[in-house]
């Protein structure tokens, strides 16, 4: 769970679970800390890194309001967590579920049992240990391949477990203090472009993060832009393991228009951090890639993503021509 830099004071840390990543702004010794993931043992090895990086944390951020995004560890402090208001609703209003979703989640892979795996579902690969933090893709390189998929990567909740009940809970994977801070997030000013309000501290670094919001994949979802960095963080959105998700409500209106809205800050941004997955040094590649995919779809064709091979997957490309074809019934 070591940071690794993908621009100035950008640095991202990526879980063995889902490949989630979780990121560091840094302004000396000031951070913003985003979407922090996912075990509790690595809850606690961001905070050895955090700290160890010499950086108090500011602000925290989380992009939208599924349970994989709404952690918190206490040595990150009790400063805001801040989501958008439509986020701050659905927690409001659905804490108690977010929470089961977590506690249903299966314990980390190789923390609290490490003599005894969980076994593997049929068709899912055995978990294959950390998944190695991978620097950013240099344009130059071309596209990983996705068909590949990385080690330890499941398929995103998008909230597998609703409905489900807790056979098992997993709760000794998040010591209380954990759960406790579980989903208390802080609702930004409610505009659809809105600056953070002092994210590194009353006496800090002026510089300007600002909270894109749009409705794809979950309500009142953000992005995180840092124009003097030229670096945007998209959550769930633009990943290159992860096909398009719009689907926490399944809408695909809401989800073309996430794009629209994304799209400028794309085209400036020099490195995108996807919630899972791989930064990229070629962000505008991600949204042309999600933009074919989606449009293909919409048409009426099958197209053929090498992303459809990672694990859940062809679930979601199902889900997502059925939408497709619900659009046009
Ligand atoms: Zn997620």
């Amino acid at each position: 769970m070591a940071f690794v830099r993908v621009a100035d004071g950008v640095l991202v840390a990526t879980s063995r679970v889902m490949a989630t990543t979780s990121t560091l702004i840094r302004a000396g010794d000031r951070g913003v800390l985003v979407d922090p993931a996912w075990c509790a043992d690595e809850l606690v090895a961001l905070a050895d890194a955090v700290d160890g990086l010499g950086v108090r944390v500011t602000a925290g951020f989380s992009t939208h309001p599924h349970h994989d995004h709404l952690l918190w560890h206490p040595r990150f402090g009790g400063v805001p967590r801040w989501a958008s208001p439509r986020a701050v609703a659905v927690v409001a209003d659905e804490r108690e579920v977010l929470l089961a979703e977590l506690l249903a989640e299966p314990a980390c892979p190789g923390a609290d049992e490490p003599g005894e795996p969980r076994p593997a579902e049929p068709g899912e690969p055995r978990p294959a240990g950390p998944a190695e933090p991978r620097p950013v893709e240099p344009a130059e390189s071309g596209p990983a391949d996705p068909a590949e998929p990385l080690p330890g990567v499941r398929v995103d909740p998008r909230r597998p477990t609703r409905g489900r009940p807790s056979p098992e809970p997993s709760a000794r994977s998040f010591p209380p203090e954990v759960l406790a801070l579980f989903a208390q997030v802080t609702a930004l000013p409610d505009a659809p472009v809105v600056a953070l309000p002092e994210p590194f501290g009353a006496d800090g670094p002026d510089e300007p993060l600002v909270a894109v919001v749009h409705d794809a994949h979950a309500a009142g979802h953000l992005a995180l832009w840092a124009p003097e960095r030229g670096v945007l963080l998209v959550g769930d959105m633009l990943s290159d393991v992860e096909l398009p998700l719009p689907f926490d409500p399944d809408d695909l209106e809401a989800y073309l228009t996430g794009l629209d809205t994304l799209a400028p800050y794309v085209a400036r941004a020099r490195v995108l951090v996807p919630g899972h997955g791989t930064p990229t040094s070629d962000p505008v590649a991600r949204l042309d890639v999600d933009r074919r995919y989606l449009a293909a779809v919409l048409a009426g064709r099958d197209p053929d993503d090498p992303r459809r091979a990672n694990p859940g997957m062809p679930e979601v490309h199902a889900r997502v021509r059925a939408l497709a074809a619900a659009r046009f019934g």
